[in-house]
């Protein structure tokens, strides 16, 4: 039986790792990884954007530990928002008390006297202000999701908050990420290294076209191969683009699905003058949305006295980004708060997709997607292949999962 695998990405080479079947597991790029890689240079390292592995799952910790040997580690979380030229420790709810005693007083004033149910609200700006009150909702919640997601917060779900933000009171008031584990060395590919180690994996190989009739894919060596079960981890609408024949409604389906685009910046400089992991930047007066320092949580990931950094900008696919524009304007504010001194590396890093926008259509089009392809023999997994919100540890077990099923499925 010939599973094949589309993309060598964390979910792809979870994938194979955890099937016990014949696969042939395919990676467009030169290098396995896809977001879960890391580069240096210069003696810096930097992952696409900060990657820190997020767990509840003992199976999770127990695999890195074992993976990661030496390397292993875990760190508790230091972060802040930077907002009216300060530090507010995350999450910026439960320490309201670091803000000026003006805009202290309107977000305490706004509290809900209890937590309302999770469920009812439908759009993220309604379902922030039940939960947080309007003050929260202005100084924070607002501007800080404005920036990531680019779109209209009244036309954006809430069904993903929950899960992400830090409720105000209860056992979530931490948040999902209150803890984590980080390589020691070499960044979030010491993970996936040592991960896909021993696995096959074709590089510069990509899925092309795909003939979901025959059952058979062509790659971009020429050859043809066929599947009985077909597997993608790659973004699902490119991944649609690429059947022969798709049915109308599953290609229209396809092309209600949304995403942002995340620019990062990789900076390697003198050594920053705080220990924060990284920092939330709401206001609009910086154009960026995060800055974190890996070398504040992996000392190993800069030269000694240096600090390895990434910014991150959102925007819309089809707008226009202005690279030199973004890295003057943001060299100059950042040296100007004295958040970061001389720059001695840079390097930018375009991911995308980046977030999957959730809005009202995503979860009507995927589901016409999900029955199409499930009726065909054809499973899309991961962040991208599920369009969805996740994270590393949710994409490794959800790689799992169908591992376990396609483990006993019949010949
Ligand atoms: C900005 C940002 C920050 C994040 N931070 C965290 C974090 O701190 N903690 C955390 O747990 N998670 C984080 N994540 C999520 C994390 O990146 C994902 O959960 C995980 O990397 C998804 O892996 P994947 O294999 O599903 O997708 P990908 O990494 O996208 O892999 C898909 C692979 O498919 C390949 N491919 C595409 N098209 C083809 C084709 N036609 N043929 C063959 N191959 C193809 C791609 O090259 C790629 O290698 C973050 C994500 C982003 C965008």
């Amino acid at each position: 039986m010939t599973i094949l695998i589309v993309g060598a990405g964390l979910s792809g080479i979870s994938l194979a790792r955890f099937l016990q079947k014949d696969f042939l597991l395919v990676e467009k790029e030169s290098d396995f990884g896809g977001l879960t890689r890391s580069v240096s240079t210069s003696g810096f390292t930097f992952d696409y954007a900060g990657h820190f592995l997020h767990w509840r799952s003992p199976l999770i910790f127990s695999l890195a530990q074992k993976i990661l040997r030496d390397d292993f580690q875990v760190v508790l979380r230091h972060s802040a928002i930077y907002e009216f030229d300060r530090y507010i420790p995350f999450p910026f709810q439960a320490n309201l008390e670091f803000l000026p005693p003006d805009i202290h007083r309107i977000c305490q004033a706004g509290l809900p006297s209890k937590q309302p149910a999770r469920s009812t609200a439908r759009s993220f700006s309604e379902w922030a202000k039940r939960n947080f009150g309007p003050g929260i909702f202005r100084y924070f919640l607002r501007p800080y999701n404005e920036k990531l997601w680019k779109i209209n917060l009244d036309k954006l779900s809430a069904e993903w908050c929950p899960r992400f933000i830090p409720a105000l009171r209860g056992k979530n008031k931490e948040g999902y990420n209150p803890q984590f584990i980080y390589p020691q060395r070499g960044g979030i590919f010491s993970l996936t290294k040592n991960l896909a180690k021993k696995i096959k994996i074709h590089t510069s190989c990509a899925v092309d076209k795909i003939n979901w009739q025959k059952k058979y894919a062509l790659l971009s060596s020429g050859q043809k191969i066929y599947y009985h079960y077909l597997v993608n981890t790659s973004p699902l609408p490119d991944f649609l683009n690429r059947f022969i024949d798709l049915p109308q409604a599953v290609r229209q389906a396809g092309q209600k699905l949304k995403a942002n685009v995340v620019y990062c910046l990789n900076l390697g400089t003198e050594k920053v003058p705080f220990d924060w992991h990284w920092l939330y930047f709401p206001e609009k007066k910086y154009p960026f949305y995060r800055l974190g320092v890996y070398s504040n949580i992996a000392p190993a990931m800069a030269p000694a006295g240096q600090s390895s950094i990434y910014i991150e900008w959102s925007r819309r696919p089809e707008e226009k980004f202005d690279y030199r524009q973004q890295e003057t304007i943001v060299g100059k504010i950042l040296k100007q708060k004295k958040i970061i001194g001389p720059v001695l590396v840079r390097q930018w890093l375009k991911i995308n997709p980046g977030y999957v926008i959730y809005d009202f259509y995503r979860r009507p089009a995927l589901k016409i997607i999900e029955k199409f392809l499930t009726e065909n023999r054809i499973f899309s997994l991961g962040r991208y292949g599920k369009w969805q919100y996740s994270f590393m540890e949710e994409d490794i077990l959800g790689a799992k999962k169908l591992a376990e099923l396609l483990n006993h499925a019949r010949d």
